[in-house]
Order: C-alpha cells, then structure tokens, then sequence
C-alpha cells in the first residue's frame, strides 16, 4: 500500500474540525486590512481540544504575489499544536490554485482559504488533497 493510499484512509476517519467565531473573525479582519496583498498564517488548535482551531500564528512580513513564498516551513518551531495553514486570495475564488494544493501536500491537514470580499460566505477550508472540508464555527 502507498503512503498516498494510507493518508487518504486516515483522512476518512476525519474529525469534525471546528474554530472559534473569534478567531474566524481575526483572520477575515487580517486578510481585510492586509488587502490588495495576501495574508498568511499557520492555523493552531486548542490545547486540549485538538479539533479546535482557536489560535493563528501571524507570518511576519507583506505578502504580494506569491503568496506561497511567506510559508516558510523551516522556520516554524516544532510545534504540534499546529495543524495547517490559512490565506488570503484577494480575488472572490476561494478554490485552491495548483500552487495552493502543492502547499497544502507539504504541510498539515486543514488549510483554509479566504477569498474578497472576507465575509463568513467568503471562505472554505480544504484537506492537504484539496478536496473540500467542513469547520464548525463555534
Ligand atoms: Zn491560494
């Protein structure tokens, strides 16, 4: 069996992923006052809840056109509260570019995407395959 077969089966066994409202709110204010440029950030969860995304972890520095390059994996500290990766589009297309899917396979298993205008409409979250996966806002 590949490995790509045995992440696929674990990823069935999915938990229902939830965040808070707050939090939700921090990131469609940060992708609101970031824009035109790109916000990105690491998604944290919960200490004790572990399908809870509560926190984010900010990328320092603006972000325009690649957005891609702000995710520098080899400078996050070894932290397994970290469970994937959120950004902005500054466009209205929340689907996840090739570049975006090839991100999404590097690192974590959420990532979520937030398109203009960064309404609670305007967002999705996607496994590291792409395929589309439901939070709850909590
Ligand atoms: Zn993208």
């Amino acid at each position: 069996m590949s490995i790509f077969k045995k992440k696929k089966k674990e990823n069935q066994i999915a938990r229902l992923w939830k965040i808070k409202k707050r939090t939700l709110d921090f990131i469609l204010e940060s992708a609101k006052s970031t824009f035109p440029n790109e916000f990105g950030g690491f998604l944290r969860v919960d200490q004790y809840k572990k399908d809870t995304i509560n926190e984010i972890v900010i990328i320092p520095g603006t972000i325009s056109g690649d957005s891609h390059a702000i995710f520098k994996f080899h400078m996050l500290p070894i932290d397994f509260s970290i469970v994937g990766t959120v950004h902005s589009h500054p466009s209205i297309s929340f689907y996840p570019s090739d570049a975006d899917i090839f991100l999404f396979r590097k690192y974590g298993k959420i990532h979520m995407i937030v398109a203009y205008p960064f309404t609670y409409n305007s967002w999705k979250a996607y496994d590291f395959n792409g395929n589309e996966i439901e939070i709850k806002v909590l």
